[in-house]
C-alpha cells in the first residue's frame, strides 16, 4: 500500500486559553497538531486565547510556552494573541451584518428571560428567537437613531440540518432548530469566543483543527460562521478526551495534572511524546517509538474514537525505555536540568561522577527521579546513612568480612571493574562464599542501598580513596 502524499500546505494550531498551566490534555492536543504538521512538512501555529481578560494571566501564558518547549513542541512564527485581534473580529461581524448573515439585536435581558419562561411553560425548546431577526427597516432605523446598545447575532438556519465532516467522528449532524442565533459581538463591541476562533483560524490559514471533542458542538456553530463569510471550512478532527484508568473523567490522582508536574516527577520529553501520542492514536501494536517515527507515521485516520485511558504504569514503562535508549550526552543534559529543577546543587566533582555513571544508572530507572535515587551513592556524603535493607546486609558478620576484604582491594592491580571483580571473586572463593555474599554487604557499605548499578562500576565511579573510606566507616 503506498503512503498518502505529504501536503506541505497543512497548517495546524494549538489554541490554549491561558488560565492555568499547560494541562496534560492540552499537551496531547498540541502534540497531535504538531506531529500532523511536521509529518506533512507544514506549519504548526500557536494562538493564545486570552480573550477572557479577567482569567488570562501573563504567568499562565509563560507556563504554556514553558510546557511546550519542555515537551519539544516548537511552533512556527510568533504566538498570536487573540485579544490583540479584537478589532479584526469586530470588523468581520460588521461584514456579516453587511452581507445579511448577521443582524443587530436590541432585545433586553428581561425580554430574553420572558421568552425562555414562556417557551418552557409551553414545552418548547428555550432557544431564544429574537424578534429583531425579521424586524422591519423602520424599527431598526429608530433604534439606530436612538443610539441604543445592541449585540450582533448570527442569522443561523432555522430548518434542515447542520453537518460537520469530522476526520475522527465521521459526519455529525445537528438539527438546525437546536442551534440558536448566537451572539457574535457583545454590546460593548467585544467578540465572543466562537467568532474569534473562526476569524483567527481563517486569517492564520489553518487547514486542520485538531482538538478535544468537548468542542464538537462548537464546530457546528463555527461552521455556520465560515459559511456566512464564504470561507473554506477547515478539516475538523475532534479527539476523544483522556479518561482515568477506571474509565471515569480524568482526576488529579489519575494524572489530570499540568505538564510541569510530569517534568517534576522525572519523566523525559521523549517518553512523554511517545506516551501522549499513544493516548488516542496508534500505529499498529507499536508502544515504544521515537519522535522521528511518530512524525513519520502520524495521521488522522489512526486516531481512535474511544476515550483513551491514562495509565501511569504504562507511562513509566515507556519513559524507562526512552531513558535506556537515549544517548548519554542527552541524558546527562536532562539529568542536570532535572537536578536544577529539584534545586539540587551539585558540586563539580559529583556532576562528573554522575555523568560517568549514567550507562549503569539508566539501566535501572524508569524516571529521572528514580535515577537520582539510584545515584544516591554518588551524591551522598560520608558517613552514609543506610536504608533498612542495606542496614540488614551490613549486620552480623558483614563488618568482619569487609575488613578481611580490604587489604585485597588495596592490592588490586588496577582500579577498574575487571581487576576489582577478580579480587572479590578470589576472596569469596577463599572464604568459601558465593560472590553475592560478599558483593551484597560491599554494595550496602558503598551505596547505603540494596539496589545499585554493578558494584564494581560503583567502586570505579567512587574512586579508590572514597571506596576504601566508605568500607572503613562500616568496619570501624
Ligand atoms: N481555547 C480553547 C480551549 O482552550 C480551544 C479552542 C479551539 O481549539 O478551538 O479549550
Amino acid at each position: 500500500m503506498s503512503e498518502p502524499a505529504r501536503d506541505p500546505s497543512v497548517v495546524t494550531r494549538f489554541a490554549p486559553s491561558p488560565t492555568g498551566f499547560l494541562h496534560i490534555g492540552g499537551g496531547r492536543t498540541a502534540l497531535f497538531n504538531w506531529a500532523f504538521a511536521r509529518h506533512h512538512g507544514g506549519k504548526f501555529l500557536l494562538r493564545i486565547e486570552d480573550t477572557d481578560r479577567a482569567r488570562s494571566t501573563p504567568e499562565a501564558t509563560a507556563a504554556i510556552f514553558e510546557g511546550l518547549r519542555w515537551l519539544g513542541l516548537d511552533w512556527d512564527g510568533d504566538a498570536v494573541s487573540q485579544a490583540e485581534r479584537h478589532g479584526r473580529h469586530a470588523a468581520v461581524a460588521g461584514s456579516m451584518l453587511a452581507n445579511g448573515t448577521a443582524y443587530k439585536c436590541w432585545a433586553t435581558r428581561e425580554e430574553i428571560e420572558a421568552f425562555r419562561e414562556k417557551a418552557k411553560a409551553e414545552k418548547r425548546p428555550p432557544l431564544f428567537r429574537s424578534p429583531w431577526r425579521d424586524a422591519d427597516a423602520a424599527e431598526i432605523a429608530a433604534k439606530e437613531a436612538a443610539d441604543e446598545p445592541y449585540v450582533i447575532r448570527l442569522k443561523a438556519p432555522r430548518d434542515g440540518k447542520v453537518m460537520v465532516e469530522d476526520a475522527v467522528q465521521g459526519s455529525v449532524t445537528w438539527e438546525a432548530s437546536q442551534l440558536d442565533d448566537l451572539i457574535l459581538l457583545r454590546s460593548d463591541g467585544t467578540p465572543v469566543y466562537m467568532l474569534a476562533v473562526v476569524v483567527d483560524d481563517h486569517d492564520m490559514g489553518v487547514t486542520h483543527v485538531i482538538r478535544g471533542d468537548d468542542h464538537l458542538t462548537n464546530a457546528a456553530r463555527q461552521s455556520l460562521i465560515y459559511r456566512a463569510m464564504d470561507w473554506p471550512v477547515p478539516v475538523f478532527a475532534h479527539i476523544p478526551l483522556i479518561h482515568g484508568p477506571d474509565g471515569a473523567k480524568l482526576s488529579k490522582r489519575h494524572g489530570a495534572l499540568g505538564v510541569e508536574a510530569y517534568r517534576e516527577m522525572g519523566y523525559v520529553p521523549e517518553g512523554m511524546r511517545n506516551y501522549l501520542a499513544r493516548l488516542g492514536w496508534s500505529h499498529g501494536d507499536d508502544e515504544f517509538f521515537s519522535t522521528e517515527e511518530l512524525i513519520d507515521w502520524f495521521n488522522l485516520e489512526s486516531i481512535g474514537k474511544g476515550a483513551a485511558r491514562f495509565d501511569f504504569a504504562k507511562l513509566a514503562n515507556i519513559n524507562g525505555q526512552h531513558i535506556r535508549a537515549m544517548d548519554d550526552d542527552r541524558l546527562a543534559a536532562l539529568v542536570l536540568d532535572y537536578c536544577a529543577l529539584r534545586e539540587l546543587d551539585l558540586e563539580a566533582e559529583h556532576r562528573d561522577m554522575l555523568t560517568e555513571a549514567l550507562p549503569g544508572l539508566k539501566e535501572r530507572a524508569k524516571t529521572l527521579a528514580e535515577l537520582l535515587d539510584i545515584a544516591h551513592y554518588i551524591l551522598a556524603t560520608r558517613p552514609l546513612d543506610p536504608d533498612e535493607k542495606a542496614a540488614k546486609a551490613l549486620g552480623g558478620e558483614a563488618p568482619e568480612l569487609l575488613a578481611r576484604l580490604t587489604p585485597h582491594l588495596r592490592a588490586a592491580s588496577a582500579w577498574k571493574p575487571g581487576p576489582l571483580e577478580d579480587v572479590v571473586r578470589t576472596f569469596a572463593e577463599d572464604e568459601g562464599l558465593k560472590l553475592g555474599k560478599v558483593a551484597q554487604p560491599l554494595r550496602a557499605a558503598l551505596t547505603a542501598r540494596a539496589v545499585s548499578p554493578g558494584v564494581f562500576d560503583v567502586m570505579v565511579t567512587l574512586g579508590r580513596d572514597e571506596t576504601l573510606a566508605r568500607i572503613a566507616d562500616v568496619t570501624g
